[in-house]
């Protein structure tokens, strides 16, 4: 079980990334970005942006996915992650939650809260005793009053110290969550910032709204930087 680390151990630090599937789909490209200790971090985007293959490239996952490291790194705290070795990042106190829909296969994501999927995934991640938990949409699919007891729930888990990367789509939600987030648009950062201050950018307000689903306009720079 990972020991607790001083306050001011360096965290999560991902540099200059890039992800590669089956080597020749380019999924992440100088990819950067920090999660401090006992800190939580949002990661936004839209479909197929690359939130999914940043969180198997910290945690370990990436070669399960024919997926590899081709340049850069990721590092927790003073362990080097390579993307192939799971086992590596959750001795490093990393663990990852997979999204929720993929709790229980054959069941829709309500039918996996009633069945209590989603609270006992959680819930073996954290018998880990992770310092950074790494959660996959986990308000996917779930209706709004669900969502809010999700939200309760990361508090809850990052008020015991444990640090969180949280990927989703309802960026209301994550936004509310977290102090920082970066916004994923085709395997690029594109924007990055005090998480109160992008949620008040026009570019992450139509994406909270959807607008950029089907790819018009994107983030196109306009908002914080
Ligand atoms: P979603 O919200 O749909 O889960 P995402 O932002 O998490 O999307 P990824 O799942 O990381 O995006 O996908 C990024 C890119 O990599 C997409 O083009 C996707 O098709 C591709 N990809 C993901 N997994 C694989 C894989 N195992 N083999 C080949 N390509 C993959």
């Amino acid at each position: 079980m990972p020991s607790v680390p001083p306050d001011d151990a360096p965290a999560l630090h991902v540099e200059k990334l890039d992800v590669t599937y089956g080597r020749a789909l380019s999924a992440l490209r100088s990819v950067s970005l920090d999660v401090p200790h006992g800190a939580v971090v949002a990661l936004l985007g839209a479909n197929g942006a690359g939130k999914t293959t940043l969180l198997r490239a910290v945690s370990g996952t990436l070669r399960l996915h024919r997926g590899a490291i081709t340049a850069g790194g990721v590092r927790y705290g003073d362990t080097a992650l390579d993307g192939r070795d799971p086992v590596a990042a959750v001795r490093a106190g990393v663990v990852q939650v997979p999204e929720g829909r993929r709790v229980f296969a054959g069941l829709t994501v309500d039918e996996n809260l009633r069945a209590g999927g989603l609270g006992l995934a959680i819930g073996r991640a954290l018998m880990a005793a992770p310092r950074l938990l790494l959660l996959d949409e986990p308000s996917l699919g779930l209706a709004p009053m669900m969502v809010g007891r999700i939200a309760e729930v990361v508090r809850e888990i990052n008020a015991g110290g444990t640090a969180v990367l949280l990927v989703e789509q309802n960026a209301g939600m994550a936004l509310s969550l977290a102090e920082r987030a970066h916004v994923l648009e085709v395997g690029e950062v594109r924007l990055s910032g005090d998480a109160a201050e992008l949620a008040r950018t026009d570019a992450v307000r139509r994406l909270y709204l959807g607008e950029t689903a089907d790819g018009a306009g994107g983030l196109d720079g306009r908002g914080a930087a």
